[in-house]
């Protein structure tokens, strides 16, 4: 069995997920750079340093998930933490639209179903199908935690006032997803607590990546900061939480 503790954190081969690689090895993990295309993770394991591995991982593939959970069990015996990073969008941003635009074609009176199950699949369905598979070897961790990266705005409590800066792009798809993912991350915490695993949820905040076309503000480096932090907790940390670098974010 592998000495060092395990993390596996999905979509790092890019953005976000690639700095918590960087930063959990940094702070004595082996980390396995989950990566939809293998020679993409390969490159961004490189680049993270030889306590990295890439592992093929498509959270939308059934065969991918069991292949990569065999895989963690055969060759490191264990797994710690699990990062469920990887998430989408929109499928259907063409180049040069913008975000008003595409939100405008995807409100809850003319979103396409389409549209709309392709990026559940990946945000929600994705990471309970990757921490169904993850969870028999994270039982047999002596602390394991789990953390899903969400977004503020998936936040009900935060939509629901009318002066919430993103009130108006709240719509079905991405905030939606994200919105279901935090359900996710509560049922799942309270199914855990007499495990010891704790889940908890958290918001990079607006994070120059791909994801929105390195528009957003912050670097990686700071985007990763919750997520870390949330992946390192102690035994008194908490569970079933959704937060940022500032503190606790309403549901
Ligand atoms: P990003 O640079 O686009 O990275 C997303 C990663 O997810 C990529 O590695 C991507 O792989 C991967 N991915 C997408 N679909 C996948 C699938 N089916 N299977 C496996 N991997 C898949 O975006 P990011 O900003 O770093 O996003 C990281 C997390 O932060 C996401 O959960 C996002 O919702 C959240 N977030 C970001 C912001 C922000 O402002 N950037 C704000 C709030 C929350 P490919 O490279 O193959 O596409």
């Amino acid at each position: 069995m592998q000495g060092k503790p395990v993390a596996l954190v999905t979509g790092a081969n890019q953005g976000i997920g690639l700095q918590i690689a960087k930063d959990l090895v940094a702070h004595g993990f082996a980390v396995l750079v989950g990566s939809r295309n293998l020679e993409r993770g390969e490159a961004a394991a490189k680049e993270v340093g030889p306590e990295a591995r890439a592992i093929q991982l498509d959270v939308t593939d059934e065969n991918s998930i069991v292949a990569a959970a065999k895989r963690i069990r055969s060759e490191l015996g264990r797994l710690d933490v699990l990062v469920n990073n990887a998430a989408i969008s929109n499928t259907r941003m063409r180049p040069g639209m913008s975000v008003a635009e595409y939100s405008k074609s995807t409100r809850p009176s003319n979103v396409s179903l389409d549209e709309l199950r392709a990026v559940f699949e990946t945000n929600v369905f994705g990471v309970v199908a990757v921490t169904q598979a993850m969870l028999p070897l994270l039982r047999e961790a002596p602390a394991a935690r789990i953390v899903n990266v969400s977004s503020g705005v998936g936040s009900l409590t935060l939509n629901a006032d009318p002066a919430f800066p993103w009130r108006s792009i709240f719509g079905p798809v991405y905030p939606a997803s994200k919105t279901a993912l935090n359900a996710m991350t509560l049922a799942m915490a309270i199914e855990l607590e007499s495990t010891g695993i704790k889940v908890n949820a958290c918001s990079p905040g607006f994070t120059k990546t791909n994801l929105n076309n390195y528009a957003g503000t912050e670097t990686v480096e700071e985007g990763a900061r919750e997520p870390v932090r949330l992946a390192l907790l102690g035994p008194d940390g908490p569970t079933g939480t959704f937060s940022n670098t500032n503190g606790v974010i309403p549901w």
